[in-house]
């Protein structure tokens, strides 16, 4: 017979088996380990107690340090927390990526403008080196015709004549 059967247990054995019964009985007493509970539970009742035992603590098992009261248990997730932090810090860094992405397109966008711009100047060189020397030679003209002599004027006019033949 069980020593614990008083308090319910039935298991029959040898003598010599005691020990090793008592070492797993489920009804054997035992102390809670939860620092200042001192409360006794059979072992069937230890789990039980456990989950509803007021000064159950733990070290949290993901070894942040935190020391895991009934309070702050169901709030305390490192799992979560680290998960959290990991998701968080992918999409900073996915954001950073998209920007440079976005500066870059913006960057290689003005650069085609920038080269669309100078091919448009290189055109307009190529073909307005003369209009340029037309111009400027039509401006020499209006400022030099009324002050000074005609005769200024008629080279002007062949100088420009001789341009336009190039
Ligand atoms: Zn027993
Ligand atoms: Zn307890
Ligand atoms: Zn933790």
């Amino acid at each position: 017979m069980c020593r614990n059967a008083q308090q319910g247990c039935r298991a029959t054995f040898p003598l010599s088996n005691e020990y090793l019964h008592i070492s797993n009985c489920p009804y054997e007493w035992q102390l809670c380990p939860h620092e200042g509970c001192g409360q006794q539970v059979l072992r069937k009742d230890a789990q039980a107690h456990d989950q509803s035992c007021s000064h159950w603590r733990q070290l949290c098992p993901m070894g942040c340090g935190t020391l895991l009261v009934r309070e702050n248990q169901a709030q305390h997730n490192c799992y979560r927390e680290l998960h959290q932090r990991y998701v968080a810090e992918r999409r900073r860094q996915r954001a950073i990526a998209a920007n440079l992405r976005r500066k870059m397109q913006r960057m290689q966008s003005r650069m085609a403008q920038i080269r669309r711009q100078i091919n448009l100047m290189c055109e307009s060189l190529e073909v307005g080196d003369l209009e340029a020397e037309e111009g400027e030679g039509t401006a020499w003209t209006d400022a030099n015709a009324t002050s000074r002599s005609s005769n200024r004027h008629r080279h002007t006019n062949s100088s420009s004549s001789r341009v336009r033949h190039i």
